[in-house]
């Protein structure tokens, strides 16, 4: 079953530059997709739209199930944070809240009870049990990611979007964060679609779709067997 689900989706910034003409594509459950497409392609606008982030000017747009296309502010921002979860290349944390608050944050804002253990879980899961404390400027990039990951996970979300998750890190760093972005789809079941412009990084996923001046120019799929249980 898709998670997110895109048809015919266009987005126009001013009055000449469509970012995306016309995209439809389906993102299956439990599945780890790359959108790629050199800068300017519309990867950006094709995360936003399908994330609620954005919205389409037209076209569909079904997040687990909720047509989010047409919706307005703040049932938009309701659905995706209800919904989502989100890995950006500047981690985007909070720098005056612990790793521990910075990881709950998303609970708490969609005032649903965090569930702690599930957190504590997840921070083991990502190297970064012992550092609940500490704040985001006693970190490393790479452990800065590793938190923005856990609280990606934390909510249990349906989908997680990453948004170019290893453009601010060094190689072997980026490669320990794709590991897990790879770990959380086949241990946890979780779905992400992540955009970047690096083929190597894309080679990490199942899926990866092609974008050039705002369409889809391939769309390939690793025939992955089935995952082990
Ligand atoms: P990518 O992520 O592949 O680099 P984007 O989705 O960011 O591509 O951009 C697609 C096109 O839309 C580009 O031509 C870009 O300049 C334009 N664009 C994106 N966001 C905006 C915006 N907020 N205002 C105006 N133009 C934008
Ligand atoms: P509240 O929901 O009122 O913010 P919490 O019970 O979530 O309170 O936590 C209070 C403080 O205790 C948090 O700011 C956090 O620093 C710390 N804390 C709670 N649980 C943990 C945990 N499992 N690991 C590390 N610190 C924790």
């Amino acid at each position: 079953t898709a998670v997110v689900d895109l048809t015919g989706v266009t987005k126009t910034y001013g009055s000449t530059t469509r970012a995306l003409d016309g995209v439809s594509v389906a993102f299956a459950a439990g599945s780890f997709n790359a959108v790629m497409g050199p800068s300017g392609s519309g990867k950006s606008t094709l995360l936003h739209c399908a994330a609620g982030l954005d919205r389409p000017d037209s076209g569909q747009v079904r997040l687990a199930g909720e047509e989010i296309g047409g919706l307005r502010e703040p049932k938009l921002t309701r659905a995706r944070r209800r919904r989502a979860g989100f890995v950006f290349q500047s981690y985007n944390l909070m720098d005056s809240l612990s790793v521990w608050d910075n990881v709950l944050l998303p609970q708490r804002l969609s005032g649903v009870r965090p569930d702690r253990a599930w957190a504590r879980d997840v921070l083991r899961r990502v190297g970064l049990s012992g550092r609940e404390h500490d704040r985001p400027a006693q970190l490393s990039g790479g452990q800065r990611q590793r938190v923005a990951l856990a609280r990606a996970l934390a909510a249990r979300p349906e989908i997680v979007f990453a948004d170019e998750p290893t453009g601010a890190l060094d190689l072997s760093t980026g490669r320990e964060i794709l590991a897990l972005l790879r770990e959380a789809v086949d241990d946890l079941g979780a779905t992400i679609v992540m955009v970047t412009h690096d083929p190597v990084t894309a080679g990490w996923a199942d899926r990866v779709v092609f974008l050039a001046d705002g369409r889809i120019v391939a769309d390939l799929a690793d025939p992955t067997p089935e995952k082990a249980a």
